[in-house]
């Protein structure tokens, strides 16, 4: 046996004087240097006692460290946690005890919030701050930069990862061995990766997007990282020019094209931009064109199956889509009363199947089995229609479906209207209870800077373009949406704060 996510990504640049992470500071890490601090970590977890299969959650800033923790738990067999470090108390509280963390690893930042935790649970903690007595690194330096790889099979756990949130609370997402490797290979070939990329990386690490695609997908295509704490306009800017490939949310895409330094010029030398985790405006799609030369490409995923569907590399990337199954994933729509598939055309539920696919939650074996079908479906609760050349388009999540008197209502057709109104910047429709109507549509709107968009004209505008029974019954304005880290709009806490406006409790 072997250990095949640890050996194609990591162990293939075993002994390598290559850069692996370009630092802020102007050094780099090459990827030999990385493997010996990620061999000794490894180490240090096995000598705290640590098994195959057991969890390690860290709560921790972006680092190389921290990178390399990842690195360790997969040479271990460990299975590495990530916890956002936005997390309350009372998250963290749920996440460890949930997931039966073995061992918790905190840092400056996390330490006081986490050390009560840890202790109240009976998980042990340990630092990884390099100054630390008894810390991770302090630990780490006496030990040797040759680590026995643990085997380990297709099916083994790899990593835990808790989804966003978004839709309710977050769920413990299983992924093996399988799952991130066959992500990693298929997305490095897709997006025609080679020893020559540089990656800007400025996404979070305890999210798929940042620590499988972008971390996973330069390691398979045996290239480099310009490795960034976080997204900071003036840091970002000043990478480009090294840089061969960005991965990125929308609002990194937005809050560059804010900003005038950002010009065809700093960027012509540029491969590829990649978004996701979020939709992407076609607006944004068609002004970063304009101003660049570059068509972002745009693909969709998640935490329970990695990336599903990405546009094209060579060939037309479709504005508004989230490209075609990748190779190896199959995609369906369904029905969501029948379970049975719709005709081409038609919205439905989403549902994936492939070797990305997890394997299901943590400790949630109802919810797993009411998502993922015998057959290895995975009902994913994105609502989404494809079309005739086989692009899939996402229409919103299932729990966000407005049902008015009867009808089926996406959101999106109606965002999409309002988004287009002079004076709006982007919008986010609900569903709100109703007496007569069970729910009706609130349209919450975000004017341009400086601009307050004409209300009523918006009505009148959504009246010509839309069913009398898809009409907002009221428009709200708002500075912005609600957004979590990864700049999802938590149409939840909409839906909460204007749950009264029809209906009193
Ligand atoms: P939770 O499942 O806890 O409610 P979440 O679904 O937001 O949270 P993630 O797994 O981080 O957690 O996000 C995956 C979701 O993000 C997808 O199901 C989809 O709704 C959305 N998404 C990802 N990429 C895109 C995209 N390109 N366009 C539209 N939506 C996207
Ligand atoms: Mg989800």
């Amino acid at each position: 046996m072997a250990n095949p996510l640890y050996d194609r990504l990591f162990g293939r640049h075993a002994g390598q004087d290559t850069p692996f992470l370009h630092l802020p500071d102007g050094s780099t890490l090459t990827h030999a240097e990385f493997l010996g601090i990620a061999a000794r970590f490894a180490h240090v977890l096995s000598d705290a006692g640590l098994s195959p299969g057991d969890r390690l959650a860290a709560q921790v800033q972006k680092s190389p460290e921290a990178l390399a923790l990842y690195a360790a738990c997969v040479q271990a067999g460990i299975v590495f946690l990530p916890l956002n470090t936005a997390y309350t108390v009372d998250e963290l509280t749920y996440f460890i005890e949930n997931s039966g963390a073995a061992l918790v690893i905190c840092d400056g930042a996390s330490e006081t919030s986490l050390a009560p935790v840890a202790s109240s649970l009976g998980a042990r903690l340990m630092t990884l701050d390099a100054d630390g007595t008894g810390s991770l690194p302090e630990r780490a330096a006496r030990m040797r930069t040759a680590f026995d790889t643990v085997d380990c099979a297709p099916d083994d756990l790899a990593a835990f990862l808790y989804t966003s949130g978004t839709t309710g609370r977050s769920k413990g997402a299983m992924l093996t061995q399988k799952n991130l490797l066959s992500n990693a290979e298929t997305l490095a070939e897709h997006w025609r990766f080679t020893p020559d990329d540089v990656l800007l990386h400025a996404l979070p690490i305890f999210h798929t997007h940042g620590l499988f695609v972008a971390t996973n997908v330069t390691l398979a295509g045996g290239g480099s990282m310009i490795f960034l704490p976080k997204f900071d306009q003036d840091a970002v800017i000043a990478a480009l020019p090294g840089a061969t490939v960005m991965m990125g949310v929308p609002t990194f895409y937005t809050r560059l094209l804010d900003d005038p330094r950002f010009t065809k010029e700093l960027v012509s030398h540029m491969r590829l931009f990649v978004s996701g985790s979020a939709p992407l405006l076609s607006e944004t799609h068609v002004r970063f064109e304009d101003r660049t030369g570059h068509r972002i490409l745009e693909r969709y995923g998640m935490t329970e199956t990695n990336m599903n569907t990405s546009n094209p590399y060579e060939g037309e990337r479709r504005a508004g889509t989230v490209g075609k199954p990748l190779p190896g994933v199959e995609l369906k729509i369904t029905d969501p009363d029948t379970g049975r598939e719709v005709q081409q055309g038609e919205v439905g539920q989403i549902e994936v199947r492939g070797p990305n696919v997890f394997k299901g939650y943590w400790q949630m074996p109802d919810k797993t089995a009411a998502e993922l079908r015998a057959d290895g479906f995975f009902i994913t609760g994105d609502l989404g229609v494809v079309d005739e050349d086989g692009y899939v388009t996402i229409v919103g999540r299932n729990k966000d479906l407005i049902i008015s008197g009867g009808y089926n209502i996406y959101p999106k057709e109606i965002e999409l209207i309002l988004d287009d109104q002079p004076g709006v910047m982007e919008s986010a429709v609900i569903g709100v209870p109703h007496p007569d109507f069970g729910e009706t549509v609130v349209g919450v709107l975000v004017p341009e800077p400086g601009q307050s968009p004409d209300l009523d004209a918006i009505q009148a505008a959504a009246g010509r373009s839309l069913a009398r029974f898809k009409h907002p019954r009221k428009l709200i304005v708002l500075d912005e949406l609600p957004r979590n880290t990864m700049g999802k709009v938590q149409k939840n806490q909409l839906r909460e704060a204007y749950k009264d406006l029809f209906v009193t409790a």
